[in-house]
């Protein structure tokens, strides 16, 4: 019977005719990006038949396995943007990862996403080995003067005295860099949120099914399958692909490549921890309170490949920062993958007729993720 199903059987009648056959729009990839463009297509086009196909029970990429920063850059992020892209590129960066928390904030709601209005802190530890080195005070004057027409202030960052800081070994720290303006969520709940809009919206949203090919004739083709191989064709007058770190699966072309972070969450502690988010390393490395307890990630800067020696790495930092974190075990640790390429902006364009990319969404696309989602849909819509 197994190869019987394997050789002769697919989806059923049923399932082909409601969820897969005779769309406007298939999305494929149901992260922060799929489903925000899929959102905004429904505004626009309130009688398509829209399909987004996830493969992940929950998300398999970043957008449900992220440290929930609602954050724009570091300081010393912002002056690797600048030196790497330069000002102007650099600033229509950051503002999309302004725009899109914006968007997120105001078509979710701050109850809806968790968000927490927490402040952000860099710190430049003494006597690790630094990614990045201090910001001189005429430096930051200027990082604040090249911001401030997206931040709409000239005091985005501010350098402050390391001994406010909540439970932190003052010690340890060599410079505090401050910005008031980030914050932080939670992110299965803006996940749960969007999934929701989604539904209502009426969007069909299939999860466990993989998207195991594509090809343009006609009409975009994507053959569908509930394994990683094989599968169904189906045609789709225009297909999305929001599939981020893993695009070259299915268009080998593009200047994407996954890059695994993993994240730790402490147990509770007996005291409170930090209320501002924390980077560390020019957002290489970054840490939150959840509740009670701490999250450390990231690290892909060290280049250790082996993931005992990386959580070792990791604990080390958190420990010499939080010296009562030494005192608790890992609770929780997970891998999630970003997609970067050469350089930092997304890609958003056509790349076929009929055949759509958001791609490329780095370490912020919480940040950006609606904008670029909202990006592509305009695209998309006019085709
Ligand atoms: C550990 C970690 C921490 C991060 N922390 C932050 C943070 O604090 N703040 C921030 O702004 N950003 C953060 N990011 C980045 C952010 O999470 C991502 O940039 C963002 O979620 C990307 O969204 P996306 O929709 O483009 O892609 P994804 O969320 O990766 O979604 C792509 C989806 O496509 C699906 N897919 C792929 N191929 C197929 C296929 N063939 N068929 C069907 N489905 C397919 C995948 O399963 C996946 O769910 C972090 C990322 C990671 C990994």
């Amino acid at each position: 019977m197994a190869s019987y199903e394997r050789k002769n059987m697919a989806f059923s009648y049923w399932e082909s005719k409601q969820w897969l056959s005779d769309r406007n729009l298939v999305v494929v990839g149901g992260g922060i990006v799929g489903l925000s463009a899929a959102l905004r297509v429904r505004e626009l086009h309130p009688n398509w038949k829209i399909t987004v196909i996830e493969r992940h029970p929950f998300g398999g990429g970043g957008s449900t396995r992220n440290a929930g920063f609602a954050c724009f850059g570091s300081a010393t992020e912002l002056r690797e943007d600048r030196i790497t892209l330069g000002d102007a590129l650099a600033l229509e960066l950051v503002q999309k990862r302004w725009t899109g928390l914006q968007l997120l904030r105001k078509r979710l709601g701050d109850q809806a996403l968790g968000y927490r209005e927490s402040g952000s802190v860099e710190l430049f530890l003494k006597g690790f080995e630094q990614h990045s080195t201090v910001p001189s005070a005429e430096e930051l004057e200027d990082l604040n003067r090249w911001i401030a027409p997206v931040t709409g202030t000239t005091q985005t960052f501010e350098n402050i005295p390391s001994h406010p800081l909540h439970g932190m070994d003052a010690a340890a720290i060599e410079q505090v860099i401050s910005s008031p303006l980030e914050g932080c969520i939670d992110t299965g709940l803006m996940m749960k949120a969007l999934q929701s809009e989604v539904h209502k919206a009426g969007i069909d949203l299939v999860h466990g099914c993989h998207v195991t090919g594509i090809e343009n004739g006609s009409q975009p083709r994507i053959r569908i399958s509930e394994t990683a191989a094989g599968g169904t064709w189906f045609e789709t007058e225009r297909l999305l692909l929001t599939t981020n770190a893993f695009a070259r699966e299915l268009l080998d072309d593009l200047d994407v490549h996954p890059a695994t972070n993993l994240v730790l969450v402490t147990e509770p502690l007996q005291t409170l921890p930090p209320q501002p988010t924390v980077h560390i390393d020019a957002g290489y490395v970054y840490a939150r309170s959840i509740e009670n307890r701490l999250l450390i990630g990231g690290g892909r800067h060290w280049g250790i490949d082996a993931p005992e020696a990386l959580e070792a790495r990791l604990l080390e930092t958190m420990q010499a920062i939080w010296p009562e974190s030494k005192s608790v075990k890992v609770d929780h640790r997970w891998t999630g993958v970003l997609g970067i390429g050469q350089a930092r902006l997304p890609i958003v364009q056509a790349v076929q007729s009929g055949i759509h990319v958001a791609v490329r969404l780095g370490g912020m696309g919480v940040a950006m993720g609606m904008q670029c989602g909202q990006e592509a849909a305009t695209l998309v819509a006019e085709t």
